[in-house]
């Protein structure tokens, strides 16, 4: 009874630890049985006198050693856990709301035996006594992620996040939904009222607390009318990516150049000493050597968004290719024949000539490409395959496409559910579909 009182005025978080927490000596009758996620649960090549547990998680605008001293841990002994965490963890750089256990001799808390800190979803650290009672030994302890598929299927009415909102689907899914499309929709721009989307995806889970999303497995998304699928495939030793079912890729390819025979006279450098402004200063993009009136490519397909002089950048064409990736031309002498604000492009048109206006010493051309606005170098980037499924493999995806689709929800449920609708569904088949890849060249 003692020992229940001086536990219920340590501090007590129900939470992530709430179904593994036993705050009452483990060798005590009815205890619940050490399972796989108790590593505080006494070990039977070491056997302890008591453990009394007390579970804490840091509070905002404290630090996890303020919090262990608070709690009665030496500062030394503190020290050597920072130390002994090293390899694990940098304890001081864990953030508020992490969770830690710690245990103890006793329930007046003389002496502490070990010290275990959640410090993500799936992992925590665990310091306990080593076997001469003197030192401490650190490890990491994982905790199994499960994975459960779950379906999902919403109807625009003013927005995709809103369509997404409505069925319980969070803003990181709704992303990943459109990253799946980028190439094939802007989503920023080309939503209608009325486009329809349904989905299969896998939710992570660590002790039945869910714990993110996984992959999507499949998704449709029907655009003004035009549906596209996507389906994911793990093509032999590479990343997986996301085909149509006629084993087209939904990803497209970036020439490796905007110029033919262009060479590379400066690199993407995050400091360079600029030779008109004399000062170090970024180099977002990389140079391109040529002549005066070389043509300049786009290197995807696109829209232009800008096309005019720039100030210090010069004659500049900047084409956004989806919803993620945009490239920019500078310093050119002028524009191809077409290409103004709003105008589209195909990968490989010409969209202007080399030219050195601008803040410029000689003719070459600064590409500079853009993902979610950020620059990247264009040089460094690697994106998955954009090949399709190869031959050998076309057997293994036909299965994978004719299991995935079993998967999804009915389009009809997502009609009745969101928005009741008179029209008749389409078939969803891929064999009533049009060549996709026919769709976007
Ligand atoms: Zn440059």
């Amino acid at each position: 009874m003692v020992k229940l009182r001086s536990l219920a005025l340590m501090t007590l978080i129900s939470s992530v630890w709430a179904c593994s927490f036993n705050p009452s000596n483990p060798s005590q009758k009815g205890a619940s049985p050490p399972g796989p996620n108790t590593p505080l649960a006494q070990s039977e090549s070491e056997p302890r006198p008591s453990v009394f547990i007390t579970q804490h998680a840091i509070v905002q605008g404290s630090s996890i050693y303020n919090m262990l001293k608070q709690e009665g841990v030496n500062p030394s002994t503190i020290l050597e856990w920072v130390n002994k965490a090293k390899a694990i963890i940098q304890l001081k750089e864990v953030t508020p709301g992490a969770q830690f256990k710690l245990s103890w001799d006793s329930p007046e808390k003389k002496n502490v035996t070990s010290f275990e800190l959640r410090y993500a979803a799936d992992a925590s650290l665990l310091i306990e006594k080593a076997a001469n009672q003197q030192d401490w030994t650190a490890k990491k302890v994982n905790f199994p992620i499960t994975t459960v598929q779950k379906t999902f299927h919403g109807v625009v009415d003013s927005s995709l996040w809103e369509s997404a909102e409505i069925v319980g689907v969070d803003a990181s899914l709704i992303t990943n939904l459109a990253e799946v499309f980028a190439w094939q929709i802007d989503f920023n721009r080309a939503v209608k009222r009325g486009d329809r989307w349904r989905l299969t995806v896998e939710q992570r889970y660590v002790e039945d607390k869910p714990i993110g999303w996984g992959n999507i497995l499949v998704a449709e998304y029907e655009n003004d009318g035009q549906m596209f699928t996507g389906i994911r495939f793990p093509q032999n030793g590479e990343q997986a990516s996301y085909y149509a079912p006629n084993g087209q890729s939904l990803r497209r390819m970036f020439l490796k150049s905007p110029i033919k025979f262009g060479r590379i006279t400066s690199g993407f450098s995050t400091s360079r000493f600029h030779p008109i402004l004399r000062e170090n200063r970024p180099h977002n993009g990389v140079d391109y050597g040529a002549p005066i009136g070389t043509p300049v490519l786009a290197v995807g397909r696109g829209q232009v968004e800008f096309a005019a002089y720039n100030g210090g950048s010069g004659k500049m064409v900047r084409i956004r290719h989806n919803g993620i990736y945009s490239t920019a031309y500078l310093h050119l002498s002028g524009f191809a024949p077409g290409i103004r604000h709003g105008s589209q492009v195909e990968q490989g048109q010409v969209v202007g000539y080399v030219g050195t206006t601008g803040l410029s010493t000689g003719p070459h051309l600064h590409f500079a490409f853009f993902e979610n606005g950020v620059y990247r170098d264009p040089i460094g980037l690697r994106f998955p395959s954009a090949d399709p499924v190869a031959s050998g493999e076309m057997q293994d995806f036909q299965k994978t496409v004719a299991s995935t689709l079993r998967t999804l929800p009915d389009w009809q449920m997502a009609n009745n559910q969101d928005k009741p609708r008179q029209d008749s569904v389409k078939p969803t088949s891929p064999i009533d579909r049009p060549n996709q890849e026919a769709l976007f060249h």
